[in-house]
């Protein structure tokens, strides 16, 4: 299922994905009362949509911010659910090969089993973003544990790094009361996707995965992948390997530049609001 299953409330299982909310309020900090606010009542609502396209889509229309809609031209590339020390090689040495940076949401769990893959990460030029401790949804969660579990999170991958992280995005794009308060309370942006490549599904290949992107392409958008199949079908990161090429040939068609978060917002992001 969809990430953004955010329709799944609850859950500590497979499938079901991650997403980023991310929000922004007039520079990092502030304005963020009124960002989150609006963030909570639009994501409850939203939550409730019948179904993920709809959600999507509604999303980046009335939270850009949080959708990831950035400059135009520009794409910011995230991968989520590693780092995996067979699978997150692979990735970056693709991302080498086709000279991009992205962005990496890892959970804390994963970090602490390969902290080589996490300073392995920074030291190739990419970006680290919060996924949480566990790969667990924050809708059914009150506030206390997601926040411990966000904020150790955050701590380790800030040692790892020796860089605060900047974004946050909950397992599942599920984004509760709870995960607003974390953000809040950690510092971190919340940021979910515009686009993905459904590169957890059984059957993805790097054909389906680059139609996928295509078809729920939005401008400024940012692409939801991912490096690791813990909540994935196994194997699946092949699917998101054979799709990278792909992408850059139909991007460098269209003529647009990749890179992760940190290099993907203008002012106007800001000024959008949107938590
Ligand atoms: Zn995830």
């Amino acid at each position: 299922m969809s990430p953004e299953g955010g329709m799944s409330p609850g859950g500590y299982g497979r499938n079901g994905r991650s997403g980023h909310s991310g929000h922004s309020g007039r520079g990092r900090r502030g304005g963020r009362g009124t960002v989150a606010a609006a963030a909570m009542a639009a994501g409850a609502a939203l939550h409730f949509l019948p179904g993920a396209v709809a959600w999507r889509k509604a999303r980046c229309r009335l939270l850009p911010g949080l959708s990831g809609v950035g400059r135009p031209g520009h794409v910011a590339l995230t991968f989520d659910d590693g780092p995996d020390p067979v699978s997150t090689p692979l990735v970056l040495d693709t991302l080498d090969r086709l000279g991009w940076r992205a962005t990496f949401f890892c959970l804390g769990d994963q970090a602490e089993r390969s902290p080589e893959m996490v300073r392995e990460l920074v030291g190739r030029g990419h970006e680290v973003g919060v996924h949480g401790w566990l790969h667990r949804s924050h809708l059914r969660h009150a506030a206390p544990p997601v926040v411990r579990d966000v904020e150790r999170a955050r701590q380790l991958l800030a040692d790892l790094t020796g860089t605060a992280p900047r974004w946050f995005r909950p397992p599942y794009g599920g984004v509760s009361l709870s995960s607003l308060i974390a953000a809040r309370r950690t510092g971190l942006e919340l940021v979910l996707w515009t686009t993905w490549g459904m590169d957890w599904e059984p059957n993805a290949t790097g054909a389906s995965v680059a139609a996928r992107v295509a078809d729920t392409w939005w401008p400024g958008g940012t692409v939801l992948l991912h490096d690791s199949d813990l909540t994935s079908s196994p194997g699946s990161w092949k699917a998101t390997l054979e799709a990278l090429p792909l992408l850059a040939e139909r991007w460098a068609l269209d003529g647009l530049t990749v890179g992760p978060l940190g290099d993907h917002f203008d002012d106007r992001r800001d000024q959008a609001g949107s938590g």
